[in-house]
């Protein structure tokens, strides 16, 4: 039994593998494989209407948010949210809570002014910054909703004037939120939704043709919509595995009640490293994430033991990332509160607690 903690690519539902590999074998009964099947044939098509629909169902999306599929991973975003949104010479504002935040901030600047209204980075990171001013000429504020690398995630999302844009890659689906008060949402599907390879991308169609710039056919959201998130040919089996995802997701009760058994899987771990004395997390307690868990130990010369001892156990992907060092634990939504407890377990055990 593997328990995988990793962060991304990351679980999936193992009902998700099971019935990707069928369809790898036999598409819908057709004989074909879904690697060979065509995008513009009514069975693929009925594919990614249903994904694009679910999304909408499951964010409770008004008529205003279109939902698209597209290529690349959360990095194409960075590019072309500015691309599609931010004049030469107009303003955006944007948060640097993180490695993610930063290069959002670095390609925005390619496409017009950037004012950063607040950075963490004093504090490596572990903090989400709570005071800041957002200029009423910004074109948009952007925030990363959780950060994934040092385990910071906004537990309560800025109220602001201006139109709001989030990086949700790594918390999308695991929380209810107003979602319609997003004017765009865009997440790389690795972490909740699916395979690496494709993005979902959330927009609220007002924003869209408001600047001069030329766009580039394949970069301009609107070409996108139009054609009904098939301009070209999209990741098909990528977008295939995120329907079957959403399908689970819905099977379950949706957000909010994948939402309890995050809140649940956060409070079991995070309550034992408050009460082991071996462990600490490394992220200011109001401000952790629920999906990715952070924490070193006290004594750092046991960290290479217990990270044996985890893998003994078939705990797999709990090494920090190398620029904060420690644990990370990553707790999406297809990991089950059975997984959580061996960690915790074990956790207990090497500390020699009953
Ligand atoms: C993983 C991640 C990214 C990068 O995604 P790619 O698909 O590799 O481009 C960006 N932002 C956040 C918050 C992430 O967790």
């Amino acid at each position: 039994m593997v328990h995988n903690f990793n962060a991304g690519p990351s679980i999936l539902p193992r009902t998700v593998i099971e019935d990707a590999a069928a369809a790898v074998l036999n598409f819908n009964n057709t004989g074909l494989s879904i690697l060979e099947y065509g995008h513009r044939t009514p069975a693929f098509t009925a594919v990614m209407e249903e994904a694009r629909a679910l999304v909408k169902e499951l964010m409770q999306l008004d008529a205003q948010h279109e939902v698209l599929f597209l290529h690349g991973g959360a990095s194409t975003q960075f590019m072309q949210v500015p691309m599609n949104l931010l004049d030469t010479k107009e303003k955006a504002a944007y948060t640097d809570t993180g490695v993610w935040g930063s290069k959002a901030i670095k390609e925005a600047k390619l496409f017009g002014k950037v004012e950063v209204v607040c950075s963490s980075k004093d504090k490596n990171y572990t903090y989400i910054p709570k005071d800041f001013a957002v200029p009423n000429d910004s074109r948009y504020l952007h925030i990363t909703t959780n950060n994934t690398i040092y385990g910071t995630q906004w537990q309560k999302i800025p109220k602001t004037s201006n139109p709001l844009v989030a990086d949700m890659s790594s918390d999308i689906f695991s929380r209810v939120l107003d979602f319609n008060a997003f004017d765009l949402i865009y997440a790389g599907a690795q972490k909740n939704m699916g395979p690496s390879g494709v993005n979902l991308v959330v927009v609220n169609k007002n924003m869209l043709g408001k600047i001069k710039r030329t766009i580039p056919t394949i970069m301009d959201y609107r070409n996108h919509i139009n054609e009904g998130s098939m301009l070209n040919t999209p990741p098909v089996f990528a977008v295939y595995v995120c329907l079957l995802t959403l399908r689970w997701l819905q099977s379950i009760g949706g957000v909010a009640a994948i939402e309890k058994i995050n809140n649940e899987k956060a409070a079991l771990l995070y309550n034992e490293i408050d009460s082991n004395e071996l462990f600490t997390g490394t992220v200011k307690k109001e401000d952790r994430s629920k999906m990715n868990v952070c924490f070193v130990m006290n004594d750092p010369a046991l960290e290479s033991s217990f990270l044996e001892y985890t893998t003994s156990l078939g705990i797999v992907g709990i090494k920090g990332h190398r620029s904060v060092g420690g644990f990370r634990a990553s707790l999406y939504n297809a990991l089950p509160v059975s997984s959580v407890q061996v960690l915790v377990d074990a956790m207990r055990t090497f500390a020699g607690k009953k």
